[in-house]
């Protein structure tokens, strides 16, 4: 129970930090399978800054899939020192500059950005719980001057300026209180179903699946697809029966093809009438994407992109290139909700949704907070969010959804907190798991997630 330190005016200082590597062996439950990634174990490099202020902590983590975490959690414990011994204050009296420093120096040829947002996060949650509120309504009740004071328009002003940014929020705040109101009431944020469409379920555990979710309120679905035109008909129209006609479906292929065979394939699927299909090729081709975009418009496919997408440059040029239909930020990839507010103001700008990218361990919970105060604050626009309905169980304050929405969180801070008993079991090495003889197995494998050569056990 976070205490309240908003009626206490305080200022913590940073006086340490522990990093921690976190690991789940969600590969045994085929959660997170794709196309290209068979077996992956969801994974956090986790950092919690200790403060001055008793009781008072700010965490933050990144992501990894399992293998390489130990080098995600050295990014961190590099980088973590550089906000210790300072003030909060000082860090967010001018958070843009904070960011765009904390980018630089010698770790800057290391692309440091995945590494630095665990660090980010942790002092947005320190900030949010200093604040007493939950992150989300500490972004939507920043006036419009406060929310782009935190961001760094640093390669984005062709497009997007600051000045053009306080004018597109001055003019959302005129409704602001509506969508708070709906936030309030839990209706601010339709989920989108991912659980139902990993690629290692069998037929009968994705019906099984879909039967639940449409009871629980899902209107929206994505399957993985790429497993042959025939598979792919079969389960895609698995959806359209169970859910019908009125259902969205999405698929996701994981960057799985090359530009011409994604031309070439997904018109054989237009009839199911899909939304759009994400990563169909390599991320880092933002062209490519935009011809795949343009060669499928006429079918009435879009395509969407951004869980690998590692900074706002990209995003502006996949929207310059109107190379996408959805915006997939992923909340562990940007440096942090600074570079994450820019993502979704450029987004706002060319009119295209935020969807953020969720489905890993521990991403609803963040993922819940950016589509709420993206809603609220920024784009006005009502989207969908990615859930997936494992391993809420090892959070503190886990994402809520009933009746097809996410509830707006409500604890203070930004939703990051790991359950004792989750590091018990998870944390790696140490943790029974992974002491465990199946867990040994598969942290020796040094192979484990390329289906070729991984030699442990797959369930
Ligand atoms: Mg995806």
């Amino acid at each position: 129970m976070v205490s309240n330190f908003a009626s206490q005016s305080v200022d913590p200082t940073i006086t340490g930090y522990t990093v921690r590597d976190l690991r789940f062996p969600t590969s045994l439950d085929s959660i997170g399978s794709d196309p290209m990634n068979t077996s992956g174990e969801n994974a956090h490099g986790y950092i919690v800054y200790h403060t001055d202020v008793p009781g008072l902590e700010g965490i933050g983590w990144s992501f990894s899939n399992g293998q390489g975490n130990e080098v995600l959690c050295a990014g961190i414990r590099c980088l973590a020192p550089r906000f210790v011994g300072r003030k909060l204050s000082s860090l967010t009296s001018d958070f843009a500059q904070t960011h765009r420093n904390f980018l630089g120096g010698q770790t800057r040829f290391m692309s440091p950005e995945l590494a630095s947002n665990a660090i980010l996060n942790a002092v947005w949650d320190m900030w949010a719980k200093v604040e007493g509120k939950p992150l989300w309504k500490l972004i939507a009740d920043f006036t419009p001057e406060q929310l782009v004071s935190v961001i760094d328009f640093r390669y984005i002003t062709d497009e997007l300026t600051p000045e053009q940014a306080l004018a597109w929020l001055k003019e959302k705040e005129k409704t602001k209180q509506e969508r708070l109101d709906l936030a309030l009431k839990n209706q601010a944020v339709p989920g989108y179903n991912t659980s139902v469409g990993w690629l290692g379920l069998s037929d009968a555990e994705v019906e099984a699946g879909l039967k639940k979710a449409v009871d629980e309120g899902f209107k929206h679905f994505k399957l993985k697809v790429g497993l042959g035109l025939e598979t792919d008909r079969k389960r895609l129209g698995m959806v359209r029966k169970v859910a019908g006609e009125d259902a969205v479906i999405m698929t996701d292929v994981n960057q799985l093809w090359d530009i011409d065979f994604a031309i070439e394939y997904m018109p054989k699927l237009a009839d199911l009438k899909l939304w759009f299909i994400e990563e169909p090729t390599s991320p880092d081709d933002i062209l490519g994407h935009a011809r795949i975009r343009k060669a499928l418009k006429p079918h009435g496919i879009g395509v969407a992109t951004g869980e690998h997408v590692n900074n706002r440059v990209m995003f502006k040029q996949l929207l310059q290139a109107e190379a996408i239909d959805a915006v997939q930020l992923d909340a562990l990839r940007l440096s942090g909700i600074n570079e994450i507010l820019s993502v979704c103001l450029l987004a706002a700008k060319f009119g295209v949704p935020v969807v953020p990218h969720s489905g890993g361990t521990g991403m609803p919970e963040l993922c819940n907070h950016i589509s709420h105060f993206d809603f609220v604050a920024i784009s006005g626009k009502q989207s969908i969010l990615e859930y997936t309905d494992h391993c809420h169980e090892y959070f503190t304050d886990p994402a809520a959804f009933s009746s097809g929405h996410f509830h707006a969180p409500t604890a203070p801070g930004y939703s990051c907190q790991i359950t004792d008993e989750a590091f018990a079991k998870f944390e790696c090495p140490q943790g029974s798991f992974w002491q465990s003889e199946k867990g040994q197995l598969m942290l020796n494998d040094p192979w484990r997630g390329c289906a070729a050569e991984q030699t442990s056990p797959m369930k």
